[in-house]
């Protein structure tokens, strides 16, 4: 792998440490092109743009997926990745399923480490702080015919992250759009997927909520997912999630919380969850947290959830009686290095 370093780090200009997220991204990029049925030797170079045309095949076609993950320093400035290989797996289904080229696992992962290790004093040391990282490939031929395209790139990207939404939100169960059909691209992480989230998510905060609980196309009467995040319930002492699917994007998080929890012999069930057992949980006083969980933010509780006119308002709970702060703060625990990884997931 060929390493360029850059001459003028930022990091004169840029406290890592008061980021806000996604923002400010890191010195170096990794760069891998595709060309003639085989992958080029990736290249870590500055961070900056590159050169294609307004016709680039990504942009008309949308064959452009990517993939989120982080690292995390310790108090002796070692630097972490969690679970690193989860998302080199989803990034190779996504692939797949968007008709792109498998990237190879050494320039995914031998690429990632290389390139954190490069930019290390990018990874902030502040609680609940970390480097996000964004792995990416998209179509980079340039023409008008809507077919599968012969060219991609591949980057990888970093930016310092302070976490975001740590408010207890409110949430709007959505009845009318759709973020995922069956037999669609709903368990990748394609960027078709986003755009077309944005509209009904402002037409959500419009109303006064901030995030979206998407309900299955069909029937808009079971849970698939929160915003950009997977959706966890506790009904009484049980935390229910819906099962993956192909509608329902395969969570690091949500993988990792699970293991937690049942550590903690907490019952975890994969089932469907209908609003209907929500609304009557929450009329027999059983309904006790609802949150999302994603890698961006690890776990957000919600507060209030609206269903068609009604709002239904969560019980306060104190930190020490919430499954959510539990979780959480165990799964940071292991991420950090401030708890024992009795998982294997610290890399
Ligand atoms: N669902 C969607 C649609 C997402 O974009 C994300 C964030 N990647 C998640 C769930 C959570 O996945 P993870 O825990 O791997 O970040």
């Amino acid at each position: 792998m060929e390493i360029k370093k850059t001459q003028h780090s930022k990091l004169d200009t840029i406290d890592p440490n008061n980021s806000p997220f996604g923002v400010n991204i890191s010195d170096h990029m990794l760069i891998c092109e595709y060309e003639n049925g085989q992958w080029g030797k990736p290249v870590i170079m500055p961070y900056g743009g590159m050169n294609y045309s307004p016709a680039l095949m990504a942009i008309h076609y949308g064959q452009a997926i990517f993939e989120g993950m982080k690292a995390y320093k310790d108090k002796n400035n070692d630097v972490f990745l969690f679970r690193p290989e989860k998302n080199f797996e989803r990034f190779n289904k996504s692939a797949e399923r968007l008709a792109m080229p498998p990237i190879t696992k050494e320039i995914f992962l031998e690429g990632l480490y290389a390139l954190i290790d490069l930019d290390r004093d990018w990874v902030p040391t502040k609680e609940g702080s970390s480097l996000y990282i964004r792995p990416t490939m998209f179509a980079s031929e340039e023409m008008f015919s809507a077919r599968i395209s012969n060219k991609y790139t591949f980057a990888i990207m970093t930016s310092p992250a302070n976490s975001y939404y740590d408010k207890p939100l409110k949430i709007k169960i959505e009845n009318h759009y759709t973020r995922a059909v069956s037999g669609g691209v709903g368990f990748t992480k394609c960027a078709g997927n986003y755009g077309a989230s944005f509209y009904p998510t402002l037409l959500a905060n419009q109303q006064g909520f901030d995030q979206i609980i998407w309900t299955d196309s069909q029937e808009h009467k079971y849970f698939e997912e929160s915003g950009t995040m997977n959706v966890m319930v506790r009904i009484g002492d049980i935390i229910y999630t819906p099962p993956v699917s192909n509608t329902i994007l395969n969570g690091v998080t949500r993988d990792s919380l699970i293991n937690v929890a049942r550590h903690n012999k907490i019952e975890v069930r994969e089932e469907r969850i209908s609003v209907d057992s929500i609304v009557n949980a929450y009329q027999q006083g059983t309904l006790k947290e609802i949150f999302g969980c994603g890698t961006a933010v690890v776990v957000n509780r919600y507060s209030h959830v609206g269903y068609n006119d009604n709002i239904m308002e969560l019980p306060t709970l104190k930190d020490e009686e919430s499954y959510a702060v539990l979780l959480k703060k165990q799964l940071v625990g292991i991420q950090t290095n401030e708890l024992d990884d009795p998982f294997g997931w610290r890399i």
